[in-house]
């Protein structure tokens, strides 16, 4: 049997991030001037990183989703995905801002990516200068090329959704979506760690990306298929297919079953937590297998976490969850620490 949580969820997926480094500073998640990196010897090795992996899964992880910061930044990254393919997960996806995916994609392919999520906000390129910090657009939409020809099972594109910044490409990003095979998720902009800028009136709200889309692509229905997941899919009057991620005003935490790790090994069992376990600690300390799969379970059969539901208690009075002097002191409540 698997353990549950407090409010009676199992744990089933894991957000692997394998840097904190990353080539963009997009503004809803680096928009610091300077940062504090993980300190270079405090990085997981890939056979830490797989032992933790194979601890996770004897507590009930079946997924698992490689992120960072930038993953593909991560040197060699294609062995440590291979390592995890043959752990046997259920899932093993990737989420990436695409840059690198011409030089590593079919690495990756070959070593059991099978689903890759790729960011993109924006087809306007001085707006993606903009938002992400770099002049990089060609080369995201070059990845994205590339990883349709190396026929991964499934391509996603995330788009975070900030008012009057791009709220206005929301019918543009389906078409392109649509030209390029991929189904496309707008994500409501969250006022996560990295997000000092976030106020709650650049939030557009899942109803109003629906109304928005029902109008251009003459209606929108929801399509029933949801399962754990995050996400919840409609499908458009012209038949496509869409993704909302309504973390911010409509959140899911009563089915949430996913937790993230950091590079450095430092575990959350919620995206907003301000504390997390220190793994890492534990593995060098000579844990055997048994003592971190119990460590494991202790702390999810404890967990109590709905910080997207409290937080939306706050109502008017909601800001960014932290400041750049907190994040500061406590790096690890970083999106591009722990991984999004
Ligand atoms: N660098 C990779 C990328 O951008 O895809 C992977 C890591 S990034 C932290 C993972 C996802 O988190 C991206 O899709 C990004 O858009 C999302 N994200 C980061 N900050 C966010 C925020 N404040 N609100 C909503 N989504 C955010
Ligand atoms: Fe980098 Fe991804 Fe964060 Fe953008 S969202 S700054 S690409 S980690
Ligand atoms: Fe899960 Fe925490 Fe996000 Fe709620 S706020 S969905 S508990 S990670």
């Amino acid at each position: 049997m698997p353990v549950l949580d407090q409010l009676g969820r199992p744990q089933r997926s894991l957000r692997l991030s394998v840097t904190d480094r990353c080539n963009l500073r997009c503004t809803y998640c680096m928009p610091e001037a300077d940062y504090t990196w993980l300190p270079k010897q405090d990085i997981l090795t890939f056979d830490e990183t797989v032992r933790l992996v194979s601890r996770f899964m004897a507590a009930g992880v079946d997924r698992v989703r490689v992120t960072g910061g930038e993953p593909l930044i991560r040197q060699d990254l294609a062995v440590l995905v291979q390592m995890l393919a043959g752990l046997g997960l259920r899932d093993l996806a990737l989420t990436t801002n695409g840059i690198h995916l011409p030089e590593q994609g079919s690495a990756l392919r070959d070593a059991g990516i099978r689903r890759v999520t790729i960011s993109l906000d924006t087809l306007q390129r001085d707006r993606f200068r903009a938002l992400a910090g770099r002049d990089r657009l060609d080369a995201v939409l070059a990845g994205i090329d590339h990883a349709r020809q190396l026929g991964f099972e499934q391509i996603k594109l995330n788009t975070v959704v900030i008012r009057d910044r791009n709220d206005d490409e929301l019918v543009a990003l389906c078409d392109y979506a649509e030209s390029v095979g991929a189904e496309l998720r707008f994500i409501e902009y969250m006022d996560v760690g990295g997000a000092t800028q976030w106020d709650r009136t650049q939030v557009v709200p899942r109803h109003e990306i629906l109304a928005r889309l029902g109008d251009a692509f003459g209606g929108v229905e929801p399509v029933s298929d949801r399962d754990w997941a995050p996400a919840d899919r409609y499908r458009l009057g012209t038949g496509l297919i869409v993704g909302v991620i309504s973390s911010t005003t409509e959140p899911f935490c009563r089915t949430c079953d996913r937790t993230r790790l950091t590079a450095d090994g430092m575990w959350y069992t919620c995206l907003y937590a301000r504390d997390g376990i220190d793994l890492r600690s534990a593995l060098r300390a000579g844990a055997d297998d048994g003592e971190l799969s119990g460590l494991i379970e202790r702390v999810w059969a404890g967990r109590r976490d709905r910080a997207a539901e409290d937080r939306l208690a706050l109502r008017e009075s909601r800001r960014a969850l932290a400041g750049a002097d907190e994040l500061r002191t406590n790096p690890h409540l970083e999106m591009h620490k722990r991984g999004g």
